[in-house]
């Protein structure tokens, strides 16, 4: 079955996630006005953070005639209530997190996906009461963390190579 990106995402919103609009990226140049020099390549938003919190499902449907190969977004932070564990093995990620779950124990089960770099994000509630900023690399090397004023991208994104939940 072929899903649409609008079915994508009223099934975000209606799990209580917040999608917003992104750029999208063809043959290395970025639909942005950086194009090929965009270093954020089909990775970064369309609209303020505000006004995809505050968006419609008739203002969605307006960006998708808009722009109908853009990549899609998910909000993090407290704002949302999601923050992600984004592991890239272009920088280790994948050891690094073999590291921690030998020394901490498994992550906690929860929904993960393949990004379009070959990495994992996988997504968390923010527990109550606690604040979750951005890292990258911070916590180990190739583990980056996507919290407050943060996004990632999801299905049916496409940078490098497609973005998947697993
Ligand atoms: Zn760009």
């Amino acid at each position: 079955m072929n899903i649409t990106k609008l079915e994508y995402i009223l099934h975000y919103r209606a799990q209580g996630l917040i999608p917003i609009p992104l750029h999208d990226i063809h043959s290395g140049v970025c639909s942005c006005k950086d194009g090929a020099k965009c270093d954020s390549g089909g990775k970064h938003p369309r609209v303020n953070r505000q006004t995809a919190i505050d968006a419609t499902e008739k203002e969605w449907k307006g960006w998708l005639k808009w722009w109908p190969h853009m990549n899609v977004g998910i909000l993090t932070g407290s704002d949302t209530g999601v923050f992600v564990v984004d592991e890239d093995p272009r920088h280790g990620g994948d050891q690094s997190l073999a590291e921690l779950i030998k020394k901490n124990g498994p992550l906690p089960k929860t929904v993960s996906a393949s990004t379009g770099g070959g990495g994992k994000h996988y997504l968390f509630l923010i527990p109550g009461g606690m604040s979750i900023s951005n890292s990258a690399s911070e916590l180990a090397p190739g583990i980056d963390i996507r919290g407050d004023g943060g996004l990632v991208v999801v299905q049916p994104s496409v940078t490098q190579g497609a973005y998947k939940w697993n």
